[in-house]
């Protein structure tokens, strides 16, 4: 290229180059006035550079965070440094219009933004410039991947019948507790509880009556509980209940509770009424366990205490007692 070709390429054609970028820019001066918008901005917010040009920025844009961007603006001009606010930071600082096919919820523009110091002649910044890169595409696979995760991750801890933690990760959330009890001395509760003669209840109303009534404790549980406490299925038809902060008057009162409410409304299935009872065994955490089996142990001999007195009741069972 000749000196003479490169001459003609001005400073007008530059900008007019810019306008076909596939990136917003948006060029502001030190009192944020707009000096060039270019056309991927009218575009994506609707807003003409006639409409923009000479308007400082927020009363442009708005719903800009004005705060948090005057701080990201003064720090470029100040340290003359360029930064980035990825996506993960504000996802859609500009609200734009994304034209992309949607497959979540979002019609926003995800984006990544650059703020870029323009030196003058004399080294001094005098000019922002705004770039605004479209990243819609790999945030929301990125959104899709970590909510496909959560979700399994969650599955992995649900028992599929009854809807609440597997033994696993019920266990687990137990070992987490006992471990958290060593260093705060905060009083937990463990009941462990099996349904009476639920052999019987298959023998009568066959495995999927059973089932049913599996199902139906599940979403008891669930709904008498408090969000603090912890339910696992432990077994066939023993779950275990972690009551955080709680002490074993408390935990009897809620097992009466669960057991009144049984008793009131009997479990439905093809439209035969089942009446089941629960057998308890309560046992407070206690410095004495040396692990979180032991404290299972005890609420175990607990319940089994329960069955041999006659089922449907409570039994208390704490360390001082032994
Ligand atoms: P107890 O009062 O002593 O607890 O007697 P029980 O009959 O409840 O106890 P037992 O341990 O003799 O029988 C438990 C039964 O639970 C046997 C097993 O087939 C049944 N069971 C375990 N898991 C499931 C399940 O997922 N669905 C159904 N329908 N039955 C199950
Ligand atoms: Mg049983
Ligand atoms: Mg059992």
């Amino acid at each position: 290229m000749d000196a003479v070709t490169q001459s003609k390429f001005d400073s007008s054609q530059q900008l007019e180059l810019l306008q076909f970028l596939d990136v917003g820019l948006v060029v502001v001066n030190s009192h944020l006035e707009i000096k060039l918008w270019n056309s991927f901005m009218t575009n994506h917010m609707a807003i003409e550079a006639v409409d923009a040009i000479d308007k400082t920025l927020f009363d442009v844009c708005p719903k800009l965070p004005d705060v948090y961007l005057q701080r990201k603006i003064k720090s470029v001009i100040t340290l003359q440094n360029s930064l980035t606010i990825t996506w993960q930071q504000r996802p859609h600082l500009f609200e734009m219009n994304c034209y992309r096919p949607i497959t979540s919820k979002s019609k926003l523009m995800y984006q990544d933004i650059r703020i870029i110091p323009l030196l003058n002649a004399n080294a001094i910044v005098d000019h922002i410039a705004i770039v605004i890169y479209d990243v819609t595409e790999s945030a929301r696979a990125q959104i899709g991947f970590q909510e496909k995760n959560e979700e399994l991750k969650l599955a992995s801890r649900i028992d599929p019948l009854t809807k609440i933690f597997n033994r696993g990760y019920w266990e687990s959330r137990l070992e987490a507790e006992f471990k958290r009890y060593t260093r705060t001395s905060s009083s937990s509760v463990l009941i462990m509880l099996d349904i009476d003669h639920f052999k019987a209840v298959n023998d009568t109303y066959g495995h999927q009556g059973g089932d049913t009534v599996l199902r139906a404790l599940g979403r008891l549980l669930k709904k008498q509980y408090r969000i603090t406490d912890i339910l696992g299925r432990y077994g066939g038809e023993e779950f275990g209940i972690l009551l955080l902060d709680t002490n074993t008057e408390m935990a009897l009162t809620l097992a009466n509770n669960l057991s009144k409410e049984l008793a009131k409304a009997p479990i439905m299935h093809d439209k035969r009424a089942i009446t089941i009872t629960l057998s308890y065994g309560i046992t407070q955490i206690d410095a004495s366990f040396k692990t979180h089996d032991q404290w299972i142990d005890m609420a175990d001999k607990a319940l089994y205490q329960s069955k041999q007195n006659g089922r449907n009741q409570a039994t208390i069972l704490n360390c001082q007692k032994v």
